[in-house]
């Protein structure tokens, strides 16, 4: 076969299964083009899209903006390394840190490799600001967290898949509740050697589970009486997905980002990814004031290709896109419209317990067990009636559209979703 003739679903889903790694469990359907919502298989079959690529996708696929701000700088300079300076990199610098409200910005490339830099930066920032001791830095994480892939991040997973057979691991974590900040506060009270506390705003992996209204503001409020680093893990969550431009500010379902009941949380460390390139390119990147970036030294942590200049141009169009576009405040309302027409099926359905999330990330919980393939069986008959989701686990099933939806287009889905799920009820 020549490697560039037309391939059919099954051959090519064959190739993936004889040379690539088992690594993930994809759906059966096999994409070759995207253009906004929509996604079309090898056989020309049109989906919407309802996964937007675990959040990277926030923009649309192929959005022309930032298509357009890739090719032609992948036309002018794609790398340098940092090893000299490129003219696009500072630009994009002032323009996220302006965007987001903070100093500095350290450009990574993928989600993990942000997570990672994060928790560097908080450890050396323990050592020498806050002054704990050499090698007694811990870092509080969550119960069923979800930061990546890498042999620390998965040291501090309670996944098994994740974990198992892959150690040592890596120390230093130690693990609480979600949603809890009794739990925060009772750790800090005796351990003078937490450095910091990172938290998904909402746990997306975990199932799309939104803690309560205030938890975030005083699990913040907790960090700082401690003087511990409040670090927010928004590779999911952030970039308008959640309704506003970061799920850290505030959480309850309101559009006012300067809400009295719910105000915005500044996280001291702040950790992007996927959808600051409206997945076109993997760009990642910490943000943090100067007090903490600046024990950062030539050095101590890099990446050849982090800070790009295609990466820096892609991540600018990117965001103003969500700007220009008002994608956090389409998130919102389609958010509440989107939860409002499933519950109306809610009321009389037996195989949907419930809907939950966020904006436009929302999930729904299956009426089965945990590890029940009920929602991966649902998924199938949602591909097979034209829309991809994917189940976070057995039974829940995750729906997160590209923000670019129009609200036709989003009650053709319900449509899509309600018909699917009539053909499960008994
Ligand atoms: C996806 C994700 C990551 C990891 O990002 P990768 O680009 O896959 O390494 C980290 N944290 C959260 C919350 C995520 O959703």
């Amino acid at each position: 076969m020549a490697v560039l003739d037309q391939l059919n679903s099954q051959q090519a889903i064959d190739l993936e299964n004889k040379y690539g790694a088992h690594n993930y469990h994809p759906l059966p359907v096999v994409l070759s083009r995207g253009e906004g919502v929509h996604v079309w298989d090898v056989e020309g079959k049109q989906y919407y899209d309802f996964l937007s690529a675990y959040s990277a996708v926030n923009q649309g696929h192929c959005h022309p903006k930032i298509v357009g701000a890739m090719t032609s700088q992948a036309q002018t300079l794609t790398l340098t390394s940092r090893a000299f300076y490129n003219d696009m990199l500072g630009k994009y610098e002032k323009f996220a840190c302006e965007f987001f409200g903070f100093d500095k910005l350290l450009p990574m490339n993928t989600g993990a490799e942000a997570v990672e830099t994060a928790l560097k930066l908080c450890r050396k920032w323990a050592y020498e600001v806050k002054g704990i001791d050499e090698n007694e830095a811990d870092i509080i994480v969550c119960e069923n967290n979800f930061h990546g892939r890498t042999t620390t991040i998965i040291s501090f997973s309670n996944d098994p898949v994740a974990r198992e057979h892959f150690g040592p691991y890596t120390k230093g974590f130690i693990k609480i509740p979600y949603d809890d900040v009794s739990a925060l506060e009772e750790v800090l009270k005796s351990n003078p050697n937490v450095a910091g506390f990172m938290v998904e705003p909402i746990q997306g992996e975990a199932g799309v589970y939104v803690p309560g209204e205030n938890y975030l503001a005083e699990a913040k409020a907790i960090c700082e009486k401690y003087n511990v680093l409040f670090i927010a893990d928004e590779v999911q969550t952030g970039i308008a997905r959640t309704g506003r431009l970061l799920a850290t500010c505030g959480n309850c379902n309101c559009a006012d980002k300067n809400c009295s009941e719910s105000p915005e949380v500044k996280p001291d460390i702040l950790i992007l990814g996927k959808a600051l390139s409206g997945g076109a390119y993997p760009v990642s990147a910490v943000l943090a004031n100067n007090h903490i970036m600046n024990v950062i030294k030539p050095g101590n942590h890099g990446s050849t290709f982090g800070g790009n200049p295609v990466a820096a141009a892609v991540a600018i169009a990117a965001l103003e896109v969500i700007r220009d576009e008002n994608l956090a405040e389409n998130a919102y309302k389609l958010g509440q419209l989107f939860r409002s027409e499933m519950n109306k099926y809610i009321e009389s359905s037996s195989i949907v317990n419930l809907v939950r999330g966020k904006g436009l990330l929302n999930a729904i919980v299956i009426n089965d067990d945990e590890d029940s393939d009920t929602a991966w069986n649902i998924c199938l008959a949602l591909r097979d009636n034209g829309l991809l989701a994917k189940p976070t686990h057995g039974n829940i099933i995750r729906f997160a559209p590209p923000l670019v939806m129009t609200e036709e287009q989003l009650l053709d889905c319900v449509g899509i979703i309600t018909k699917t799920l009539k053909q499960f009820e008994d």
